[in-house]
């Protein structure tokens, strides 16, 4: 028994502290817990299913969003003509150092180049323009669940892979309000998706000139604090203006009679959310899953004394069809070749918010034993009404990340007052930084090369800036959010 025990902290013990080196952790907890691979690709990542199953439960919940706020799925294709993706001049110019190109169909090389979609406002406007020819066919509100492919010279699973996995919404509206109020919808999608079910704070507010989307009026992002202290960009909405339907001939003829462009939209989160949520919550033991985008969220671990398997596991078994009769995701581990204490290190690692632990003694109580994840707590609950008192238990859990994870950024958020404070506050990865800024780019380039700070955005509904910009001494436009960032 001893020699197994120690085989279960070997076995944890493969993941490198996030004290030691945080990027290091964050690679073995990939790894480890089978959330994605290396693939024969440079820069492309083979997501393993229990990566992929957290995935398709984050799509769930934003489909069920984008659904209930007017919005259809479409799917268009793969690959962009050369001469659509030119068309409009700010967007190639932005994408060109990332497109991969096909040339050659089989044996033939092709008459025009094809693009491999790095995102697809050229093949959408595009088809819109054939689409749209009246404002009562508008608004078109229509996602897709797509892959796009961005040539990345540095890669990091989940974070940066040359190909990954989005959703990207585009929408044309009659008037530039309706896009504006669009745009901002969606952020706020985003942002409540990403608090109540990866329990991941956001702050959401506008781009700066610089950091805002190629041939976009404004865009919009929400900005999470990962567990090192760096900012990860979770997602972002576009206010594209009139400038693509301009590029693609998006016109409409109005409610009185003259032809007008329509106002478009596009916005995008992709599984750039998964490392999201690993370095938000993760600890030494590995990942720490939020209930609700859990592929297990509780597993049940028979203790074997005498004949379990006679006594034990049928009661286990009932336990597992009680909790998935009442919506709860469980694995039942009843595998005869682990011991239990190999498998609570194996479920912690792959972040099971609740695990359960029956044994003959919890049987003879009419009890189990429930610890947490998260807290590591552990305590008895009666069998009686367990439905329930799982349920109480993972929202709970699911409570406490987030309210963890926002004390956490409360505590990594601190105001500079003059640049002099800025620059010692931004030594290290200390977090969000507020500071007033007067909007200039000279200015935010020069701190981006003086400290490698970031300007992350300017939250919706700051209070008027404290003094003026803290970098030129100008009057300030607004409270600029700034942080080291992936
Ligand atoms: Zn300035």
């Amino acid at each position: 028994m001893a020699n197994k025990t120690e085989k279960a902290e070997a076995f944890v013990t493969e993941i490198t502290p996030q004290s030691e080196d945080f990027s290091r952790w964050y690679l073995d907890v990939v790894r480890r817990a089978e959330l994605a691979d290396y693939s024969p690709v440079k820069g492309c990542m083979v997501i393993r299913p229990y990566g992929y199953a957290i995935w398709e439960l984050i799509q769930q919940e934003l489909d069920r969003r984008f659904k209930a706020t007017g919005h259809v799925n479409a799917y268009f294709p793969l690959f962009i003509p050369e001469s659509l993706l030119n068309r409009e001049a700010e967007h190639v110019e932005g994408f060109a150092p990332q497109v991969a190109w096909v040339t050659r169909g089989g044996t033939e090389d092709l008459d025009e180049k094809l693009a491999i979609r790095p995102t697809s406002e050229a093949i959408i406007g595009t088809m819109y323009a054939k689409w749209i020819q009246s404002w009562r066919d508008l608004p078109v509100l229509i996602n897709q669940w797509a892959n796009v492919v961005r040539w990345e010279k540095v890669t990091r699973p989940f974070l940066r892979t040359t190909e990954f996995l989005w959703q990207e919404g585009h929408t044309a509206h009659e008037t530039e309000p309706e896009a504006e109020e669009e745009t901002l919808r969606i952020l706020g999608i985003y942002k409540e998706c990403c608090e109540s079910a990866l329990a991941l704070p956001v702050v959401d507010g506008r781009k700066s000139e610089s950091e805002k989307f190629a041939g976009a009026s404004r865009t919009y992002s929400i900005e999470a604090l990962m567990g090192d202290g760096r900012a990860l960009q979770a997602g972002t909405s576009h206010n594209l203006g009139q400038n693509f339907a301009k590029a693609f001939g998006i016109q409409f003829q109005a409610r009185d009679k003259s032809l007008q462009f329509a106002w478009t939209t596009s916005w995008g989160v992709s599984t750039r959310l998964i490392g999201g949520v690993i370095m938000t919550h993760g600890d030494d033991s590995g990942l720490v899953l939020p209930p609700r985008v859990a592929p297990y969220q509780v597993v049940i671990v028979p203790i074997p004394r005498g004949n379990w398997q006679e006594t034990v596991l049928p009661r286990a078994r009932e336990l597992r069809d009680r909790l998935v009769g009442a919506g709860v995701r469980v694995m039942l581990d009843d595998r005869d070749a682990y011991t239990p204490g190999w498998k609570y290190a194996e479920w912690e690692l792959r972040g099971v918010p609740v695990r359960l632990e029956l044994g003959p003694k919890d049987i003879e109580k009419h009890a189990v034993l429930a610890a947490r994840r998260d807290t590591r707590e552990k305590q008895s609950l009666p069998l009686d009404g367990i439905e329930a008192r799982v349920g109480h238990l993972l929202d709970d859990v699911q409570q406490s990340l987030l309210a963890r994870a926002a004390a956490f950024r409360e505590e990594r958020t601190t105001r500079a007052h003059d640049y002099a404070e800025f620059v010692r506050l931004m030594e290290g990865r200390p977090g969000f930084v507020i500071a007033p800024w007067c909007g200039s780019a000279a200015c935010e380039a020069a701190i981006k090369t003086e400290t490698q700070a970031t300007l992350r955005n300017l939250p919706l509904g700051s209070p008027a800036p404290e003094g003026p910009c803290v970098k030129c001494g100008r009057p300030a436009e607004g409270e600029a959010w700034f942080a080291k960032a992936y």
